[in-house]
């Protein structure tokens, strides 16, 4: 049986662009490595979940690999909380966190992200403060500072459960079932947490959440690294908002109980290390995950080592979201000059199968992720070539594996490899 390589570009996707006289990004992007592969591959096109969603990353890479969100989806906090190495039980509240920068006589949210230039120190002390200072009355918690701006809070009830059925705080995030819907002009108040349904496990979540979110902005407000941060002309991090509660981990099979095979992972968020290590993935963990050198010599170790590897690359995303082109174009040419010119001249494709793809697509034009489906590339020696001339959308919309969705992927890979 051949190995499988999975490799996911974040956000890679895009949407035919007026600005790009019609192509995405990735069609405008010089990537002669991608292109050179996807003469000889096949390709087709993928909606991550299903025609018409625009998912967010953490339900998209779940679907991708394999399992069906409406079945098992239960929220990013928790998926998060895992990736962050914090327990999560049955009946604890998970919830994405982000300091952000409130008004502190009105509570007017200023900054949704502190600035963006919180340091990962700077958030670490911070929780640690909120950690030691802050009691909650019937309830134990861990708040974790993660990446930036970003963190993970579990509350633990002492007697009984809580249920995730509870309104994000975070105003900028309408809950809808167990994800959350990014509304365009959200209000600027800090949202009191709002149960909803009348049982007993969602108003102690909702009470429970507020009495941390408003224990813990005294903390803040009155840290030392805050008023360093004031005296510096930095905006303080002195709210927490939190989004996406979820009340227990999704009960997924592993990958090795589906398919037999042990999967090695290299990711750099919380919430896909979360994911795979939710599915069994063993991790290889990487020092810098801005070199992508560094990437390509990890995705050749952990070949050696496991039947498939999973390579999460988030570069295009972030750009994206801010409506770079430049910057989105020049993360994916880097991608391809970097990463894929050192890894693809060192893989023997008779033994190995390569997929590179997307979790969604995050269209410059839209600053969001969006419900394009996203580009899809398979190869492996033998595998009868579709004749396309580059890897891109549109080329990829005409390719011979056709519109597939994110749960069909993992399961034709293994095909693939086994035949
Ligand atoms: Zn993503
Ligand atoms: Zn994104």
């Amino acid at each position: 049986m051949k190995k499988i390589l999975y490799v996911v570009l974040d956000g890679l996707g895009g949407t035919p662009d007026p600005k790009l006289n019609g192509k995405t990004e990735l069609e405008v992007a010089n990537t002669p490595n991608m292109d050179h592969l996807a003469k000889k591959a096949k390709l087709g096109l993928m909606d991550p979940i299903a025609p018409g969603v625009a998912p967010e990353s953490d339900a998209a890479v779940l679907s991708i690999l394999g399992y069906d969100v409406d079945k098992y989806y239960t929220g990013r906090g928790p998926l998060e909380a895992h990736g962050a190495d914090l327990e999560v039980r049955d009946g604890d509240l998970a919830w994405r966190a982000n300091f952000a920068t409130v008004d502190e006589e009105t509570l007017k949210i200023l900054d949704r992200r502190a600035g963006r230039n919180l340091s990962t120190e700077e958030a670490k002390a911070l929780a640690d403060e909120v950690n030691q200072k802050v009691k909650l009355d019937g309830a134990d918690f861990i708040f974790k500072a993660t990446v930036g701006h970003r963190g993970v809070l579990v509350i633990r009830r002492k007697n009984g459960r809580l249920s995730s059925n509870v309104e994000n705080i975070d105003p900028g995030y309408k809950r809808h079932g167990p994800y959350s819907i990014a509304i365009a002009n959200p209000p600027k108040e800090v949202q009191k947490c709002i149960p909803l349904d009348d049982s007993e496990e969602a108003k102690e979540a909702a009470r429970l959440t507020d009495e941390f979110i408003m224990k813990a902005f005294e903390v803040l407000k009155n840290s030392e690294i805050n008023k360093k941060r004031k005296a510096e002309n930095k905006k303080p991090a002195n709210i927490i908002l939190l989004r996406d509660a979820g009340d227990s981990l999704p009960k997924i099979p592993t990958l090795n109980q589906l398919y037999g095979l042990n999967f090695g992972s290299i990711v750099e968020m919380p919430v896909e290390r979360g994911i795979a290590l939710l599915t069994g993935m063993k991790e290889v963990p990487i020092e810098d995950s801005t070199d992508y050198k560094l990437w390509a010599e990890k995705v050749l170790y952990a070949l050696e080592k496991f039947d498939g590897v999973y390579a999460h690359l988030k570069g295009p995303d972030v750009p994206g979201h801010d409506g770079d082109y430049e910057k989105k174009i020049e993360s994916i040419e880097k991608i391809d000059s970097v990463f894929f010119e050192n890894l693809l001249p060192k893989l023997d494709f008779s033994k190995v199968v390569i997929a590179i793809t997307a979790d969604h697509a995050t269209p410059c034009s839209l600053k969001s992720h969006s419900e394009d489906p996203v580009p899809l590339l398979i190869f492996t020696e033998g595998l009868a070539s579709d004749d396309l001339e580059y890897f891109g959308e549109s080329a990829c919309s005409r390719g011979s594996i056709g519109r597939i969705k994110g749960t069909e992927l993992m399961p034709l890979l293994v095909k693939i490899a086994r035949e």
